[in-house]
Parts: C-alpha cells; sequence; structure tokens
C-alpha cells in the first residue's frame, strides 16, 4: 500500500515498502532523462521487494502552462508532505520575479546542505591522468552566503540608503553606482552543515572532512564559518573526531578535520587529489568547487546533487546539469545525472543495496562501451546508444 515517509520524534526517518515519492520531470531533457531514470528506479527498487509510488508534481515551463505559476502552492506542499522528491532541471525564467526555482525550492524547505559526490566510474573519459583519485563528497551550504538574495541594484534609492547607512552608521565609503551584496554567515548556519559532513564521515569510514574557506580575507564570515567547524569538533565529537591544530595532523584513531584556502583547494584537489576525502565548504566556494571538480571525472552529464536538511529528513535530489534545450526529446542525452542522484535518494530512503546495485549496473554499462553521445565522442569503440536504451542496458545489467 502507498504510504507516506514520516519522522519519528527523535529524528528517525520511517519509510515504508512502498513510499510516495513526488517528482518533477522538469523542462526541456526532463522529457527523456525522467523516464529513462524512472525505469532504473523502479527495477532496482523491485529487485529488493519495494515500490515506489511516484506522484507526478509540476514546476517549471509545464506548471506554468497548465497553471500560470511556475512553482505552485501544490508544488512545494506535496515536497513539505511527502519529505524526499525528486526533480529533471527547470528552466530559469529570465526576468520577472522568481530568481531560480531550485533556489526557492531550497529556501522554503530550508534545504541546508547541498551533496555532491565526486567519484570516477571505470572507463568514463576523463581530461586528467588519474581520474581514479578523485573520490570527494563535497558538502556545500545551500541558505547563506552570497546566494541569499541579499543585494540592491547600482543607482535605486535602496542601494543609496544603504550607501548612506553605511557611512553614516560605519564609516564604510562605497564608491557611488555600486551594487550591493550582503553575506551572511551563522553560526547556526555553518555549524549543522559542518555536523551533516562530520556525522556522513563517520557513518562511512571516510578518513577526513576539510572545511574550505576563504577566511584569509574574508575573516568574519569565511574565516567564521572555519572557526566555527573546528569549535563543533571539540564541542561535540571529540571522542571521534579531531581538528588538525589539536593533533598537530596526527589524528590517531579519529576522523581528521583540516581546513584549507579556497583558492589553493581548487589548485590542490587537481594535483593531489587523494588528500581530499569529505569536503565542507560555504555556498559560492561549493558551487565552483563542485563543477570543477565533476569535470574531472566525466562532467556534467553524469554528476549528482541532493538538497537535504537533515534534521527534518527533507531532501529534493535533482540532476546537477540544465536543461540543455536543444536536445530536448531527442531521447539522446546522458540521463546519468539523474540516475545517480536517484541513488543519493535511494540511500537518503535508507536502501543502500538497491543504491549500490545500481551505480554497480551502471558502471558495468559504461565499462561495456555502451554509453550516451556525450560519452561516445570522447571514447575509441564506443557503441552510442539513446537515452532510453542507455537506461534498458543498466536494467539489463542490475
Ligand atoms: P545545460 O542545460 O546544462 O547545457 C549545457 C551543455 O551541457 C549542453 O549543451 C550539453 O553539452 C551538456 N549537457 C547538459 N545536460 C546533459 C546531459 N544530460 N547529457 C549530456 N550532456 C549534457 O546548460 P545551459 O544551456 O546553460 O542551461 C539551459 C537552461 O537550464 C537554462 O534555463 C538554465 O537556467 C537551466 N539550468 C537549470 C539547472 C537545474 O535545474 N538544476 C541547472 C543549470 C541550468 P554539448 O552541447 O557539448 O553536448
Amino acid at each position: 500500500m502507498a504510504e507516506r515517509i514520516t519522522m519519528t520524534p527523535e529524528g528517525v526517518l520511517q519509510v515504508p515498502d512502498e513510499p510516495i515519492i513526488p517528482f518533477i520531470e522538469g523542462d526541456g531533457t526532463g522529457v527523456d532523462i525522467w523516464p529513462a531514470s524512472r525505469l532504473v528506479f523502479d527495477a532496482a527498487a523491485a529487485k529488493h521487494g519495494r515500490k515506489i509510488a511516484w506522484k507526478e508534481v509540476l514546476a517549471g515551463e509545464k506548471a506554468f502552462k497548465e497553471t500560470g505559476d511556475w512553482l505552485p502552492d501544490k508544488t512545494v506542499e506535496a515536497f513539505r508532505e511527502h519529505r524526499i522528491g525528486i526533480k529533471g532541471p527547470l528552466t530559469t525564467p529570465v526576468g520577472g520575479g522568481i530568481r531560480s526555482l531550485n533556489v526557492a525550492l531550497r529556501q522554503i524547505l530550508d534545504l541546508y546542505v547541498c551533496l555532491r559526490p565526486v567519484r570516477w566510474f571505470t572507463g568514463v573519459p576523463s581530461p586528467v591522468l588519474h581520474p581514479e583519485k578523485v573520490d570527494m563528497v563535497i558538502f556545500r551550504e545551500n541558505t547563506e552566503d552570497v546566494y541569499a538574495g541579499l543585494e540592491v541594484q547600482a543607482g535605486t534609492p535602496e542601494a543609496d540608503r544603504l550607501s548612506a547607512f553605511l557611512r553614516d552608521e560605519l564609516g564604510w565609503e562605497i564608491r557611488p553606482n555600486s551594487g550591493i551584496g550582503i553575506k551572511p554567515i551563522s553560526e547556526l548556519g555553518s555549524k549543522r552543515l559542518v555536523r551533516a559532513a562530520l556525522e556522513y564521515a563517520l557513518a562511512r569510514g571516510r578518513k577526513s572532512v576539510t572545511l574550505v574557506h576563504k577566511g584569509n580575507i574574508q575573516k568574519f564570515t569565511e574565516g567564521a564559518f572555519r572557526n566555527w567547524g573546528y569549535e563543533l569538533v571539540r564541542e561535540e565529537y571529540a571522542d571521534v573526531a579531531v581538528g588538525w591544530d589539536d593533533c598537530g595532523g596526527d589524528p590517531g584513531g579519529k576522523l581528521l578535520v583540516k581546513d584549507t584556502i579556497a583558492d589553493i583547494t581548487l589548485q590542490q584537489v587537481l594535483t593531489r587529489p587523494e588528500d581530499f576525502d569529505v569536503i565542507a565548504t560555504t555556498n559560492l566556494n561549493g558551487d565552483y568547487l563542485s563543477d570543477a571538480l565533476a569535470a574531472q571525472v566525466g562532467g556534467i552529464g553524469i554528476a549528482p546533487g541532493g538538497n537535504i536538511n537533515y534534521v527534518t529528513g527533507h531532501g529534493v535530489f535533482e540532476a546537477t546539469h540544465g536543461t540543455a534545450p536543444k536536445y530536448a526529446g531527442q531521447d539522446k542525452v546522458n540521463p546519468g545525472s539523474l540516475i545517480l542522484s536517484g541513488v543519493l535518494m535511494f540511500e537518503h530512503l535508507g536502501w543502500a543495496e538497491a543504491a549500490a546495485d545500481i551505480v554497480r549496473a551502471l558502471e558495468a554499462t559504461i565499462g561495456d562501451k555502451v554509453v550516451t553521445y556525450d560519452f561516445a565522442r570522447l571514447m575509441d569503440g564506443a557503441t552510442e546508444v539513446k537515452c532510453s536504451e542507455f537506461a534498458s542496458a543498466i536494467v539489463d545489467r542490475l
């Protein structure tokens, strides 16, 4: 029987054998990658005696056409009520009131972690010599920083008032005709993000958590993020984790927590990828880092993402690429990003075996050089298949 996912008062997700899971098909190539991915999800769930009661909800162009609203309240309510959902890519309406549907969903449901695991799958074409050394999991803060949307446009009365306030109250001289943005970084936001990264690393026996920040320059925002991270380790995790400065780099049997500056990190993830494992970082750094890292392991068609609130259990899992409108409806693009986002969703549901099965089958398919156009053009001797055929090939190998 189809049932809702619930949460106990102690904060443990209760997932029935047939959970109701809302999905947004997505715009553009969403019509291709969603049905392909669903085929894989249903087959993997069935193999373990489970079933998903899919519930379609609308957002993006499809929602706008049918309801006049880009993100109907009903959709947000469905994600709120059912806790866990999945979505294809959405067109970001240019102009108009809504900045980004993705950002709106994250803020409304307070999905404070953007989870982006980055690992290489055997056979995936990569621009680096040793993509197999990349195995990192990025926890990007999802609700604060310059993404909070606190900006005023140059030349507006709001910008003039803010400049006047900053000059009069703080003695800050802002150049005339400047746009101004605010970068809030809070103790609560930083600690809950780092806590999620620590819990993940401890549960999976990972070797380190690196706090990536720009605290050498932005001391009271990025620097504070770093300090709050270390403070949390000392306050709540002293028996199982230790900060670099508190152990001289030798953690004994504990989880090592270290930090690096964001700019040098972008070099080192390329030159010394083996030094990085779980990464916890602020919103803007995390945005750059996730895409830079995704490129090392085969790029955009295959990078998964999840937006999660570990306290309420809410999670929205999504393809990280856009709608690729020029390929829409051609049954051509790679559904890998959405499929692997579903793997993250299965892991969040506690369906670890089904998740691992999908990963193994996807790896076997690529290992057999059965791939979509994006990989086929970079591989020798590949068999190029359609989006739906790639999904069927995965199901055959489940
Ligand atoms: P995009 O849709 O990600 O497409 C850029 C290029 O990436 C494509 O031309 C294609 O490269 C490659 N690509 C994308 N998806 C692929 C897939 N599934 N398989 C293989 N290759 C894939 O970026 P965009 O053209 O800048 O954005 C289009 C729209 O998407 C915009 O409205 C944007 O706002 C929106 N968007 C949404 C999300 C989201 O919902 N999460 C994220 C980003 C952008 P080739 O041409 O080289 O084959």
